[in-house]
């Protein structure tokens, strides 16, 4: 069975949207029936980005993060975008335990955490252009439940 469906959502980089963000992206996958883990490790990832383009993202004025999810009845590909500051080093960013906010108490595992959570993590970022992450996942055994 050759299920597709893809959605897109835009809304301001304050944390007050972060839990709206993992539940939308959460919610919408549920029509391929994910296990409760999937969507555990879905929710987990999401929500690092985008706390990622909350912190780190605008510096000053808030801008938008927009994300977009496709999902087949094997995978979910999910991109999680903003239009901030950009990531000078992404090598360095993507090492466990590296923050440039380190003295704010940040811990530097996010991406280590998306990494861990999905099976693949594509970064790309340019300087006061933006950065957009890609996380994608496979699905195991699942059935399409039409109509939910
Ligand atoms: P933690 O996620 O543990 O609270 P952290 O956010 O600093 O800490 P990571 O999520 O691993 O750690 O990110 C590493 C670094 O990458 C950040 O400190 C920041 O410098 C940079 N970074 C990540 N996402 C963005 C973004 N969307 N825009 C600009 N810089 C970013
Ligand atoms: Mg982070």
């Amino acid at each position: 069975m050759n299920y597709q469906n893809e959605m897109k959502v835009k809304f301001k980089a304050i944390s007050e949207n972060e839990s709206f963000a993992r539940i939308c992206v959460a919610g919408f996958c549920a029509s391929v029936n994910p296990t409760i883990d999937e969507i555990n490790d879905i929710k987990t990832a999401v929500s690092e980005a985008v706390t990622n383009c909350v912190v780190h993202a605008y510096p000053k004025e808030k801008g938008n993060i927009e994300i977009t999810t496709k999902i087949t009845n094997s995978e979910v590909y999910i991109t999680i975008t903003d239009s901030g500051v950009g990531i000078a080093d992404i090598e360095k960013a993507r090492e466990p335990f590296y923050s440039s906010l380190a003295d704010k108490e940040r811990s530097g595992m996010g991406f280590t955490v998306m990494e861990g959570f999905m099976d693949k993590v594509i970064v790309e970022s340019k300087i006061g252009k933006g950065t957009k992450i890609t996380l994608i996942k496979q699905l195991g055994e699942c059935s399409i439940a039409v109509g939910v």
